[in-house]
């Protein structure tokens, strides 16, 4: 990471709606060594808005499960879902400068809103069909009971940030379209509060998968118009299984309850994903505790490309020791 005069602050942000899986233990090691590195605090911040998905049951475990690993946050756990006021105070300063548009279309892509949109989740950009409407034809639309979604407009001008591993980044305002930040049932979208929560908490630092890469002008744009610093972006290879895809909650062997369950040790897991990363210059993994990585973790070590993850991985683990 690149050296600035003030020791960052990171988070960790999972969404409980789930157990961890190595997937997640990959991206939530580097952003705990990312910010621990160079002296950063680190926030927990479970993103459990997701009225269908998210189980305090889930939330518990993940925290056991970040122990387990070695990971340790400064502040937090914070609960999205006891922030919701911070949500609505920021759509209605949003509204009431023009920024933010009622939407009435029934589209199934904002059923999932709740949740952030991992690779090839996002839907096609919005076609702004609503983005005219006379405060007439919304009435009209209310008076038939139906209540709207909120989109942000898109911008007139690219938006441009810096990923540390990509370089400058510039996207154009026909990739983005309007982006909807409450659903028509009241539930708010993954974009807006992970922008507000990051602008209240004083992140400084954003460390997590490549797959929300496409998230990222949305929220810088968002923190812009909340009058917020733009927070340095990381965005790492992602895990993947022997066929190419992202490893998810569907790979019940890799989630890490799973691994303890079978007698892996942590160190294991975090030599690992540590030599995964380039930290290690042994040639086959070595176990180790997180902690012993943190004074080696540099993003130039991290792999160009997505990370192959063997199926059997469990047995590899245990024969680490
Ligand atoms: N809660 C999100 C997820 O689990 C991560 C959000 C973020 O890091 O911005 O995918």
């Amino acid at each position: 990471m690149p050296s600035s005069s003030r020791p960052p602050v990171g988070r960790l942000a999972p969404s409980p709606t789930g157990r961890l899986h190595l997937g997640n233990a990959w991206a939530f090691l580097l952003a705990w060594l990312a910010a621990r590195s160079r002296g950063g605090r680190v926030i927990l911040r479970m993103e459990d808005i997701d009225p269908v998905r998210a189980r305090p049951a889930f939330a518990d475990q993940m925290q056991r499960d970040l122990e387990w690993l070695g990971l340790d946050w400064d502040d937090g756990p914070h609960f999205q879902s006891h922030r919701l006021d911070r949500y609505e105070a920021a759509m209605e300063d949003l509204r009431r400068r023009g920024q933010v548009y009622p939407c009435y279309c029934t589209r199934k892509e904002l059923r999932s809103l709740a949740s952030a949109p991992h690779a090839g989740e996002a839907g096609p950009v919005y076609s702004g069909v609503c983005a005219a409407l006379t405060p007439e034809a919304c009435a009209a639309r209310e008076a038939q009971g139906r209540l709207p979604a909120w989109r942000l407009r898109c911008p007139e001008t690219p938006v441009s940030f810096t990923d540390l591993r990509r370089g400058r980044q510039c996207v154009a305002p026909a990739s983005l379209g309007d982006v909807a930040l409450r659903r028509s049932d009241g539930v708010w979208a993954y974009q807006l509060a992970v922008t507000v929560d990051d602008a209240a908490m004083g992140v400084t630092q954003v460390v997590r998968g490549e797959d929300l890469l496409d998230s990222t002008p949305w929220q810088v744009l968002l923190l812009t118009l909340l009058g917020a610093p733009t927070p340095e972006y990381l965005h790492v290879p992602l895990l993947v299984d022997e066929a190419g895809e992202r490893l998810a909650k569907r790979h019940g062997s890799l989630e890490l309850a799973a691994l303890r369950e079978a007698g892996i040790r942590a160190e294991a897991v975090v030599g690992w994903l540590g030599h995964s990363a380039g930290l290690q210059d042994t040639p086959a993994p070595v176990p180790c505790p997180a902690s012993a990585l943190v004074p080696r973790f540099t993003h130039q070590a991290l792999p160009t490309g997505a990370v192959p993850t063997p199926l059997d991985l469990a047995a590899c683990l245990r024969s680490l020791g």
